[in-house]
């Protein structure tokens, strides 16, 4: 059996397909026979653009002309006598043909990265695709297409990016599992959005765990079995019919108010992290978006998003809602979200530092195009503005002070936005934590980030297994700082939600609707048992259980107090 995080519920029975990385190694300043080498490379780029071809029309067909032309071009970089014609150059005089690609190609991409020019960025970052690419098919490298593995498939990877859960079809993959990433990890995320059951940082489970073996993922356990017995197999299947029928039972939740069992209302929003993702929150019965997390929008894309796509993302996730209100982040990179061409370089401590609003402030060129982007999508639906990693009042001036100087031009251009759009910060720093009454005087709304305040108050990366244990929402630091951020915003006449994952805890509920929490955004999976869970306490009960929460001295009294609470009025 491996044990490992159990991050998004449900179990699942199949079979293991691994997602192993690929080394591109061998051996450099081999001997080559020099004409047999050239014709080897002339074979393996015709194929190379006949397959890109190929891809390229699939792309049109399914998703664009637009995108189809970007293929098209790497067709056009890698047929240029520029680039072929050395790479033969260094054939001729001896070199194999992996290292004269690779050299060549590294070349180009220094010198087109050099430029201070979006155009030429671009076109490095195009390079560098095909460098790999090719390089992948002289040494005989095949990838997965995760889009087309086959029903009852559990997918090992050592981590998921989101270019990766983006080709997962969901009917097809009955269970994740992967070595690295915890609860929090966007691993995580995207697995709960997608409704499959989850197990992380699963120690050694690229070399353990066997391509084709027979497996069950339990993602509420948080345990791998391999090989099951056949009464394991028969448990699990009853559990899995359980667990479907507790889905169907929760359906009843769907077109309701969210409200408590002594009828004081409270908002249930959905987190997404594209436009499409609006339809699952809107099906759920989520009463708007408390969390469109704009990265991945960068992170699908292999270069900068222009204002027209991210305005034509932005408008359709509002119309989609109608009317309904949406906070969207505005970009959050950095710590362990990477967006590859933006070649941001590596830092020793990536939590703490130059990620999120301060990568913001400090590359306004991008940052003005998302503003300017969402102040005009803003002309279509209830839009706000969020602003991650906080820490001081001064990153809210500035990205005021930039709003306004983007409306002005808006204005001048003759564009519609929303005049009185309303911006919050997330509270997920320890910093932001403690000047929340500073911060609410700046803002028109909060949203709680546990997923980062519990590392940044426990001082523990939450996505580090080895100190896993501290991770944990119900530490007596996280659950004050919490208590006192919702206060600071209801002194301050402010209104207060909560986007990361606590807020579909339900242990925690009872303290955060004590607190005085007014919106909970969950994962659109959530949705309809945090307003189940929310349905059957009230206010009073929640208020008794927060005051003896309140009292214990270590997260384990919390939790287990919280737990039995959790019996008690579900029973
Ligand atoms: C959080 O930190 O709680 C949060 C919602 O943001 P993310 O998980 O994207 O960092
Ligand atoms: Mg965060």
């Amino acid at each position: 059996m491996n044990h490992g995080i159990a991050a998004s519920a449900g179990v699942g029975i199949g079979h293991i397909i691994l997602l192993k990385e690929c080394t591109m190694e061998y051996e450099k300043g081999r001997t080559i026979e020099p004409t047999a080498e050239l014709n080897r490379f002339k074979t393996e780029l015709e194929r190379f653009t006949t397959d890109t071809q190929k891809v390229a029309d699939d792309i049109r067909e399914r998703i664009g002309e637009k995108e189809a032309e970007i293929i098209e071009g790497q067709i056009m970089i890698i047929s240029d006598p520029a680039l072929t014609g050395e790479v033969e150059a260094a054939i001729q005089s001896g070199t194999c043909a992996e290292q004269a690609m690779e050299q060549v190609c590294d070349t180009f991409i220094q010198m087109f990265s050099s430029i201070d020019d979006e155009m030429m960025r671009q076109r490095a970052s195009d390079i560098h695709d095909i460098k790999t690419r090719f390089l992948k098919q002289l040494l005989g490298i095949i990838d997965v297409d995760i889009s087309k593995v086959p029903k009852g498939t559990i997918l090992v990877a050592r981590d998921f990016t989101p270019s990766m859960t983006a080709g997962i079809v969901k009917e097809n993959v009955v269970g994740i599992v992967t070595e690295v990433g915890g609860v929090t990890s966007h691993s995580a995320i995207l697995a709960r959005a997608l409704e499959i059951p989850a197990v992380l940082s699963v120690e050694a489970c690229m070399t353990n765990l066997k391509d084709g073996q027979e497996a069950i993922v339990d993602g509420e356990k948080g345990i791998v079995i391999t090989e099951p017995s056949k009464e394991q197999i028969a448990e699990y299947q009853s559990r899995y019919a359980a667990l479907q029928k507790e889905k169907e039972e929760l359906q009843q939740f769907s077109n309701m108010h969210t409200q408590t069992k002594d009828g004081v209302r409270v908002e249930l929003f959905g987190n997404i992290g594209n436009p499409k993702d609006v339809q699952s929150v809107v099906q759920a019965g989520g009463e708007g978006v408390g969390l469109f997390r704009t990265e991945f929008l960068f992170m699908d894309s292999s270069s900068l998003p222009t204002e027209e796509e991210q305005f034509l993302a932005y408008k359709e996730a509002a119309m989609t809602l109608n009317g309904k209100p949406i906070i969207i982040r505005t970009l959050d990179i950095g710590g362990d979200k990477e967006i590859p061409y933006l070649e941001i370089p590596k830092e020793d401590n990536p939590f703490l530092g130059y990620r999120a609003i301060r990568y913001c402030l400090d590359r306004t060129d991008i940052y003005r195009t998302q503003l300017r982007a969402l102040l005009r999508a803003s002309a279509f639906g209830d839009i706000r503005i969020m602003i991650p990693l906080v820490t001081c009042v001064e990153e809210v001036r500035q990205v005021k002070a930039l709003l306004n100087e983007l409306k002005s031009e808006l204005k001048q251009e003759g564009q519609a936005y929303k005049e009185d759009l309303k911006v919050g910060v997330m509270i997920e720093t320890p910093a932001a934590s403690l000047i929340a009454d500073l911060l609410a005087k700046e803002v028109d709304f909060f949203s709680i980030g546990t997923n980062d305040l519990t590392q940044y108050t426990m001082a523990v990366d939450r996505g580090n297994a080895k100190v896993a244990g501290l991770y944990s929402t119900y530490q007596p630091a996280v659950l004050r700082s919490i208590r006192n951020i919702i206060q600071a915003a209801k002194e301050q006449n402010i209104m207060v939600g909560m986007c990361g994952e606590s807020a579909s805890d339900i242990r925690m509920l009872p303290l955060l609707l004590a607190f005085g929490l007014d919106e909970f955004s969950v994962s659109s999976s959530a949705i309809l048992a945090t307003r189940k869970a929310i349905s059957q306490i009230t206010m009073e009960d929640a208020k008794k259980i927060a005051k003896q929460a309140m009292q214990f001295s270590t997260e384990k009294e919390v939790c287990q107090y919280l737990s039995k609470q959790i019996e008690v009025h579900t029973a």
